[in-house]
């Protein structure tokens, strides 16, 4: 669907709470590209790029990499792809996670006119994501993500799209895990009062599931963007 005017959207939420999945829906329905800063470096870990060797020391602990670091590789990844300025859509799902970041960010946007303009927050129960992460398998190349409960993959093991292997994450084991969702909660949330300064930007939905949050998440999305 074309949109009337470009959406620049920030998807935050704990992590097992569905980003990645809300995040291909949306892609489906909408003119939408979307940045994961989660992907990009699991793809430089899986490059064995410079940034890569120093993420992947960091993730496995469930560590947050420094803030410059990610202010500069998402930087330079969004003049790449060409969406700083111009009227394209997007949205960025884990960048940025701390104040420093979302400052940060805000300057570089700024510059451009490129500001966020809706910053949506994703709500689910802690035991929920407990229980998803559990049964998480990923598609490294490609991220997409797959749950043995809710949608296993055709063949089991296997990517629907490529056939390549799944994996684990490395960072889901339940301790590392725990580690990821007191970080998110100590320094990730804060962002929503950050954001809610600019009136009207955040909008937050709830849900046990990623089939009771889409459908609202889109007609939100409708209302704003179409
Ligand atoms: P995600 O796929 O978004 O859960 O990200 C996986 C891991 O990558 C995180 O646990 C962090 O170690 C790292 N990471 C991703 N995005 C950021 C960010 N904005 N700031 C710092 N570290 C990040």
């Amino acid at each position: 669907m074309n949109l009337l005017r470009p959406a620049r959207v920030l998807l935050l939420g704990a992590p097992g709470a569905g980003k990645g999945t809300q995040t291909s829906r949306l892609l489906k329905r909408f003119d939408l590209a979307a940045l994961s800063s989660g992907d990009l470096l699991r793809r430089n870990i899986a490059e064995q790029t410079a940034l890569g060797l120093k993420a992947s020391a960091i993730i496995k602990q469930g560590g947050l990499l420094p803030d410059d670091v990610m202010v500069d590789v998402v930087s330079s990844e969004l003049r790449a792809l060409g969406w700083l300025g111009g009227d394209r859509s997007w949205l960025l799902d884990g960048f940025p996670r701390t104040r420093g970041q979302a400052q940060q960010l805000d300057a570089v946007l700024a510059a451009t006119a490129s500001q966020l303009n809706f910053v949506v927050q994703l709500k689910v129960p802690e035991e929920v994501i407990l229980e998803r992460i559990e049964n998480r398998f990923v598609h490294v190349p490609s991220g997409r993500v797959y749950n043995l409960t809710y949608n296993p993959p055709k063949e089991a093991g296997k990517d629907d799209v490529t056939g390549e292997p799944l994996s684990r994450r490395p960072d889901d084991d339940p301790v590392t895990f725990r580690k990821r969702l007191a970080e998110y909660k100590a320094l990730t949330e804060p962002l929503l009062e950050y954001y809610s300064r600019q009136a009207g930007v955040v909008f937050s939905v709830e849900g046990e599931t990623s089939d009771i949050i889409y459908p609202q998440l889109e007609a939100e999305f409708v209302r704003r963007f179409t």
